[in-house]
């Protein structure tokens, strides 16, 4: 994260509170993996995009350590770094990477009107979504204190360093079933965290997780804290809390895996844009299109499924293929 605070930002435009606005043929609103491929290939076209980066610059990986399953790191590479080798190259080719949130939308009328930090006014010919989604977490103190030492919200991420260790995987989702699956190949145990007596992942998920025997679901538990001198080392759980038969339970963990749900962050385009019931943005399947043409979505936004970071940069250069395809169809 500090090798972001000092990266060099253009912090160039604002027109402050002035009501014109900039015009740009192709704005990419988010700095993930998305994003910045979206970013390379829209300045390869010639499509001189601008980014704003949003808070989290660089996205979700900036909060991870190693990052083993991108292709083009044989040895690994931090999150941090990488993404900043992903503005590198997104700048090589001219994009305008600049530092700012995206605050609302207009999207009933050609071009497009984006407001940043509230004040500044975009008018983009095409507009790339590309703001992700975040994990969400218990709220607890200890998911700060051990993030990157045993906390993680990526099974497929961080599994790795959990061979034939004991983890535990929070939530009763698809997610939560998929990251216990997978991490049950790794670890000597998984514990499930669940809070209620079933799980609200589909039956064939189910199925499959209680057919696997070094997965154990702690049925009606909750998390109150974690321990460990070096990192996780455990957590404190309650059993069936708030009941007259509640009951403290510890158990010895080497990592704690959050699968209790992403957030897309696609509030602000709701308005316009057909979500699914979570928020995800619908994509035409096979593209990256979303229901108002000329605006397209790509990343973990419009994902409720993969949330890779290589899904994501596919994606991304879709958008950039996409949008460079339809505005030679919709020239003038
Ligand atoms: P879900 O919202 O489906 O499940 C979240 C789980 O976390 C629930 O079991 C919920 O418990 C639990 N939870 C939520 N908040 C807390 C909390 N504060 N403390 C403890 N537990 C909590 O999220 P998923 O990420 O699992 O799935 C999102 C969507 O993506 C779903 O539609 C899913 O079907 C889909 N998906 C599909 C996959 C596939 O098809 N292969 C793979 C992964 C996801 P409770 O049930 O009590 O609310």
């Amino acid at each position: 994260m500090e090798l972001f605070k000092s990266m060099d930002i253009n912090k160039e435009p604002a027109k402050e509170g002035t009501g014109t606005a900039e015009k740009v043929k192709c704005l990419i609103i988010g700095s993930g993996p998305a994003g910045y491929t979206a970013a390379i290939y829209a300045a390869r076209a010639n499509l001189n995009p601008v980014m704003y980066t949003g808070l989290q610059m660089g996205g979700q990986l900036t909060t991870t350590t190693e990052v083993d399953n991108y292709p083009g790191y044989p040895d690994g590479v931090t999150g941090p770094v990488m993404m900043e080798d992903f503005k590198k190259q997104a700048e090589r080719f001219g994009t305008e990477v600049r530092f700012g949130i995206a605050t609302s939308v207009d999207f009933s009328k050609r071009p497009f009107i984006v407001t940043i930090d509230e004040k500044i006014l975009i008018e983009a010919e095409v507009v790339i979504i590309s703001t992700g989604a975040t994990a969400k977490y218990l709220g607890i103190e200890a998911e700060t204190k051990y993030s990157g030492q045993g906390v993680s919200a990526c099974a497929t991420c961080d599994g790795f360093f959990y061979r034939g260790k004991d983890v535990a995987v929070v939530g009763g989702g698809d997610t939560a079933c998929e990251e216990a699956s997978y991490l049950a190949g790794l670890a000597r145990k998984v514990y499930m965290i669940v809070r209620r007596d079933e799980l609200r992942a589909s039956k064939a998920m189910q199925e499959r997780v209680f057919g696997i025997e070094n997965i154990e679901i702690l049925w009606e538990h909750e998390t109150v804290d974690l321990f460990g001198e070096n990192g996780v080392e455990g957590a404190h759980l309650v059993k069936r809390k708030g009941n007259p038969d509640e009951e403290m339970v510890d158990i010895k963990i080497d990592g704690f895996f959050l699968a209790i749900g992403h957030t897309p962050n696609s509030d602000i385009f709701k308005p316009y844009l057909d979500t699914d019931e979570v928020g995800y943005i619908k994509t035409i399947p096979g593209t990256s299109k979303t229901n108002v043409p000329g605006v397209f979505a790509c990343g973990d936004v419009q994902d409720p499924v993969y949330r890779q970071a290589v899904t994501a940069a596919g994606t991304g250069c879709m958008a950039a293929i996409d949008s460079e395809r339809w505005l030679a169809e919709n020239k003038g």
